[in-house]
């Protein structure tokens, strides 16, 4: 692709009137709010989430197609995602697969083209949706012709595999919306079968699988060929280091918006890392600990191998502590006993793994202790959220050694995302890696 640059005309991109219900929220009554969606907001200035379809000031045309979809009420990540894009604004939106994420940049987008000057001969279009796969494209291409007839908008979908004739044709036609993989949009302006020139408004959808499927350098370019001041809004299942690294080269000032329980830490769960010398001196510590932190709740302590985890109950049992172990190997009805069991705080502290630890949703829980560090970030991050549930505070502990100083630099990352704090032990074991350091010094 060539560049161009061209004159490009001003454009307005903010379309959001604050519902006065939301208005008159009191700062309390919107941190419930958002604790009720289970939503996190990060960046500047961002609008207060809606809590009902009347609160997004559709007009009758969109509501009629929203009516007919039969949805009564927006999701949690539309009910933040909307006001957001509405507004205008850059926007991170990492919420789990199933959650709305589509209509959260749909219902907006639409808005946004209905005040851009209408389509002449020869202009590309004014959204452009990107996204990893052809049956992505093609789902999200039929979301935007249903919601789109409100507004009698054309979309168009070109993806790989798909005729190339047969899509350069379409495009030609005119849409305002055009759904795509990445390297086929490439492929089609380089063919001059469509520009860039008009795009506005830009998605970037399931990030992190265009990722794993090696198209980081498409998905830059694209970014690089449309106007700087357009609107750009990303959405991941997860928020890792290469997804955080684009999101801060494509986007300008965006907000962050994360919904349930994955892509970041919790801030109600306070975060404390202890530095140990061995694995020996993780046992010592940990009972040394373990009868305070029963005291005030149960416990759930993180193993990551199955063997490692019954060695440790084992030997927690020969000291006498009551506890239950769950791992992947166990068969359904042992593992709903002792989830019941734990639930009932009959058994106070539970030895599990992350397979069997998936979806815990036990309020209880007052501390957590990654007795093992995840594997991952994201396993930490799930992990840490069995605690600090609906509001509730708890504690995470992650029982650190000289040799886990990989993890250090992505923990500290994590802990700086919660505002949490992180010692001098830790940076300077982090420091320890070549990766982290390098990313320091440059001042990222
Ligand atoms: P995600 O992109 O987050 O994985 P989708 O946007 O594909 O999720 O939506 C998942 C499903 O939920 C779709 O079938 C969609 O039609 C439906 N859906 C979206 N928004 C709503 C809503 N407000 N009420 C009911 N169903 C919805
Ligand atoms: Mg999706």
């Amino acid at each position: 692709m060539g560049h161009h640059h061209h004159h490009h005309p001003p454009f307005e991109k903010n379309f959001y009137n604050e519902h006065e219900e939301i208005t008159n929220l009191t700062p309390q009554q919107l941190i419930d709010l958002r604790h009720k969606l289970n939503l996190r907001v990060s960046g500047a200035a961002p609008p207060r989430p809606g809590s009902s379809f009347a609160h997004f000031g559709f007009d009758e045309q969109l509501m009629h197609q929203i009516r007919k979809s039969e949805y009564t009420q927006p999701t949690p990540i539309q009910c933040q995602g909307v006001p957001v894009a509405l507004s205008g604004r850059d926007m991170i939106g990492i919420a789990k697969t199933g959650s709305g994420k589509t209509a959260a940049f749909i219902w907006p987008m639409l808005i946004h083209i209905m005040d851009q000057k209408e389509l002449e001969p020869g202009d590309g279009p004014i959204a452009v949706i990107v996204c990893p796969t052809r049956e992505l494209c093609q789902q999200i291409h039929a979301e935007c012709k249903r919601f789109g007839k409100a507004y009698n908008l054309r979309s168009v979908a070109v993806y790989g595999g798909g005729s190339m004739w047969e899509q350069a044709k379409a495009l030609q036609e005119g849409a305002e919306i055009v759904v795509c993989t990445p390297g086929r949009l490439i492929d089609h302006v380089k063919k001059k079968a469509t520009n860039l020139q008009r795009v506005s408004y830009l998605v970037f959808d399931e990030a992190d699988r265009m990722f794993d499927m090696g198209f980081e350098y498409q998905v830059r370019s694209i970014a690089s060929h449309v106007r700087p001041d357009r609107q750009t809004l990303l959405f991941s299942a997860t928020f890792r280091k290469k997804i955080e690294k684009l999101a801060r080269d494509i986007l300008i000032d965006p907000i962050r918006v994360v919904q349930g329980d994955i892509g970041e830490a919790n801030e109600d769960v306070t975060q404390i890392v202890e530095i140990l010398h061995s694995g020996p001196s993780k046992w010592n510590w940990l009972t040394r600990r373990l009868v305070e932190f029963t005291s005030s709740g149960s416990v759930l302590l993180f193993v990551t191998k199955k063997a490692n985890a019954e060695e440790l109950a084992n030997n927690l049992k020969q000291e006498g502590h009551n506890l239950g172990l769950l791992h992947g190997d166990m068969d359904q009805s042992e593992r709903n006993k002792v989830i019941s069991d734990f639930k009932k705080k009959d058994i106070p502290v539970l030895v599990a793994t992350d397979v069997a630890a998936r979806g815990l949703d036990i309020p209880s829980i007052k501390t957590v202790i990654n007795y093992d560090v995840a594997r991952d970030i994201d396993t930490h991050t799930h992990r840490i959220g069995r605690t600090g549930r609906a509001g509730e505070k708890g504690v995470a502990y992650t029982l650190l050694t000289p040799k886990d100083s990989n993890f250090a630099g992505d923990l500290v990352r994590n802990l700086e995302g919660a505002n949490q704090h992180v010692s001098k032990e830790l940076l300077d074991l982090a420091m320890q890696n070549a990766w982290f350091r390098k990313s320091r010094f440059k001042g990222g």
